[in-house]
C-alpha cells in the first residue's frame, strides 16, 4: 500500500474466468507482484458455465492415436467454419490462436487439468475436440490453485468501477472490494478480462440490435462492465453484432445435479479419463447424461421430423423450421414446450435421432430427460393429460395438434402427423444468448486500441474483452482464445512493468 492508501501492484487483471487467471498466473510466473479483482464471490465467469472443449493441434492426445495435424490444417479449417463471415475474421489473431493452442494444452495439463478426446467435429479435417474433466468448473479450480501458489493476490467480490489515468496512461483501477473503495495502482499496465456483453440488454441493444437485447444470457453476470470502463477511454468494439443467439435451451434444473455437484478435484478427473479410456460407455452414461440434459439445447432434427412449439397458452406461435427461437421471447413468460408423440419418442430413443448434444461427448436421448429432468419431462396417454401435466389449456393443446396434422406434413417434407398416444411435452425452453463475440479491438500484443489504432497505454485486454474481431466458430476456440490470450496479455503487462522499472 503506498501512503495514500492505494494498493500498488505490477499488474491488476480485472476478472477471473479463463482469460484472468492465465494473465495472472503469467504475470506472477515472470515474478511480476500481481493482484486478480473478480467482482463475483467465486471464481470463473462463463468459463466455468462452459462445456469445456477445447480445439487444439498436435496434442498428445492426437498423436497417441496416430493422428497427424497441424496448426496450418487448423487455420485453414477456421476460415470454412467461419463461412460467409470469414472476411470479417482477424485473421492476426486466428494465427496467434491455432499456432499455440499446443502449447496451452500442455500448460493446462501442468497445472494438473485432465482432458478426454480428440473428437470429431467436422468440417475440422481431424479430431481436435478436448473436453476437460469433470467438467469446466476444474478451469477455475485448478488455475486459481495455480495462481495462489505463484503468489497472486486474488481478491474476489471486488468490482473494478473505473480505471486510473494519468497523462493518458492507465495506471490503475479503482474498485468496490466487499463494499469498501479501493485504489489499485499497476506499474505495468492492467489487464481486462471481464467476459462478454451478453447479459447486458444495453450493450446488446446497441451492438446486435433490440430482438438480441431482449433476450435472456445464461450467464446473467456477464454484464459487459469491462467494456464500458474501455470505451470511456475511446476503446472500440469489433463485430458487436455477432451473437451466439437466440438459442433454445432447457431451463436449468431447481437444483444442480449429479455432475455438477461433483468436486473438480485431478483424483477425480484422472479416474473418469481412466473410465473413459476402459470401460464400456454404457457405464458413464449416467454420469455424462447428468450433464447433457442440464446445460444443452434441443436438437432442431426434433422439429424437422414433426416436433411442434407451443406456448403456455398451448398455442404455436411460429415456422418450427425456421429459426423458432427467436419468437420464444416473445411468449408469456418467455417459455415454449416441444410437443412430441409416441412415434417420435420411439425414434428419438436411439442414434441417429437424438434430443440434445455435447459435440463430440455424447448424445441425449428421450429417455435420459425422462430420468435426469422430471422437472421437464411430460409424458400422457392423452392431449388432455399432457395439458394438464404442463399446466396449459387441454383444447388450445388439442387444436394446435390437429391443426398441425391437418397441414403439418406439407411444411419440411419429413414432418408426420402427432397422432400416436403417449404424447410427451418437453419444456419449458427458453432463448437465450450464449455468449455475445464482440470484442475489444487489440494489437497482436493484445494491447488495447483505440479507433484509429493507437494503443491506449497500459490496457491489455484477453479472452471475449480481447476478442479484437477474431471468429471463433465451431467448437473449443472460445476457452482456447481464452488461455491463450490471457497468457500474452499478462506476459506483456508484466514486461512492460520491468520497461518502466518496479
Ligand atoms: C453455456 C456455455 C457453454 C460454453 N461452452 C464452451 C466450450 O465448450 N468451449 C469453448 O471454447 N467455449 C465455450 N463457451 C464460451 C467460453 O466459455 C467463453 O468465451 C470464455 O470462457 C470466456 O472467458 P473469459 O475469461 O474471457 O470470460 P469469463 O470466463 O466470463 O470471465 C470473466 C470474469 O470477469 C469478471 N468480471 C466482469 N466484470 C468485472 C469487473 N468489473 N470487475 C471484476 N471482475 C469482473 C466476471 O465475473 C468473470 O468471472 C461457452 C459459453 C457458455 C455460456
Amino acid at each position: 500500500m503506498n501512503s495514500k492508501g492505494a494498493v500498488v501492484a505490477d499488474v491488476i487483471v480485472i476478472g477471473g474466468g479463463g482469460a484472468g487467471l492465465s494473465a495472472a498466473a503469467e504475470a506472477a510466473r515472470l515474478g511480476r507482484k500481481t493482484i486478480l479483482l473478480e467482482k463475483n464471490p467465486s471464481l470463473g465467469g462463463s468459463t466455468a458455465w462452459s462445456v469445456g472443449s477445447i480445439s487444439a493441434t498436435n496434442t498428445p492426445h492426437q498423436l497417441s492415436k496416430g493422428i497427424l495435424d497441424t496448426p496450418q490444417d487448423h487455420f485453414e479449417d477456421l476460415e470454412t467454419l467461419a463461412g460467409n463471415y470469414a472476411n470479417r475474421d482477424n485473421r492476426a489473431l486466428r494465427r496467434i490462436l491455432v499456432d499455440h493452442t499446443n502449447e496451452m494444452l500442455h500448460w493446462l495439463m501442468s497445472v494438473g487439468l485432465v482432458f478426454v478426446g480428440p473428437n470429431p467435429e467436422p468440417p475440422h479435417r481431424q479430431p481436435r475436440m478436448h473436453n476437460v474433466l469433470p467438467n469446466s468448473r476444474a478451469f477455475p479450480d485448478r488455475l486459481g490453485r495455480h495462481c495462489r501458489k505463484l503468489g497472486v493476490d486474488i481478491r474476489l467480490t471486488s468490482l473494478a468501477e473505473r480505471f486510473i489515468v494519468e497523462g493518458g496512461r492507465v495506471v490503475g483501477v479503482v474498485a468496490r472490494c466487499n463494499g469498501r473503495q479501493l485504489e489499485f495502482r499497476a506499474r505495468g499496465g492492467v489487464v481486462l478480462a471481464s467476459g462478454d456483453y451478453s447479459a447486458s440488454a444495453e450493450l446488446k441493444g446497441r451492438y446486435a440490435g433490440e430482438d438480441a437485447a431482449k433476450l435472456e444470457p445464461v450467464n446473467p453476470t456477464a454484464t459487459g462492465d469491462g467494456f464500458k470502463l474501455a470505451l470511456d477511454l475511446g476503446a472500440v468494439i469489433v463485430n458487436g453484432d455477432i451473437v451466439r443467439g437466440p438459442i433454445m435451451r432447457f431451463v436449468p434444473p431447481p437444483r444442480p445435479n449429479l455432475l455438477q455437484m461433483l468436486p473438480p478435484h485431478r483424483w477425480l478427473a484422472r479416474i473418469m479419463r481412466w473410465s473413459f479410456d476402459r470401460l464400456p460407455p454404457n457405464l458413464l452414461r449416467p454420469f455424462v447424461m447428468s450433464f447433457l440434459t442440464t446445460a444443452l439445447g434441443p436438437s432442431v432434427d426434433l422439429f424437422k421430423r414433426g416436433a411442434i412449439l407451443v406456448n403456455k397458452d398451448g398455442r404455436r406461435f411460429a415456422d418450427e423450421l425456421d429459426k423458432p427461437g427467436r419468437m420464444v421471447p416473445l411468449q408469456r413468460d418467455r417459455e415454449a414446450f416441444i410437443i412430441v408423440d409416441g412415434r417420435m419418442a420411439r425414434e428419438f430413443s436411439a442414434w441417429p435421432y437424438f434430443v440434445s448434444t455435447a459435440p463430440g461427448v455424447a448424445y441425449a436421448y428421450l429417455e435420459d430427460y425422462r430420468r435426469n429432468r422430471k422437472d421437464i419431462f411430460h409424458k400422457s396417454d392423452t392431449i388432455e393429460g399432457l395439458a394438464k401435466s404442463a399446466g396449459m389449456p387441454a383444447a388450445a393443446l388439442a387444436d394446435s395438434i390437429s391443426r398441425f396434422n391437418a397441414g403439418g406434413r406439407l411444411q419440411g417434407g419429413e414432418r408426420l402427423a402427432l397422432t400416436e398416444a403417449p404424447y410427451y411435452a418437453l419444456g419449458p425452453v427458453k432463448s437465450y444468448v450464449v455468449f455475445t463475440d464482440g470484442g475489444l479491438k487489440v494489437s497482436e500484443r493484445l494491447e488495447v486500441l483505440k479507433e484509429n489504432g493507437d494503443p491506449i497505454d497500459g490496457l491489455f485486454a484477453a479472452g471475449s474483452a480481447g476478442q479484437g474481431g477474431l471468429l471463433l466458430e465451431g467448437h473449443g476456440h472460445h476457452l482456447g482464445w481464452a488461455f491463450i490470450s490471457g497468457k500474452i496479455a499478462g506476459r506483456n503487462a508484466a514486461t512492460r512493468a520491468s520497461t518502466l522499472g518496479s
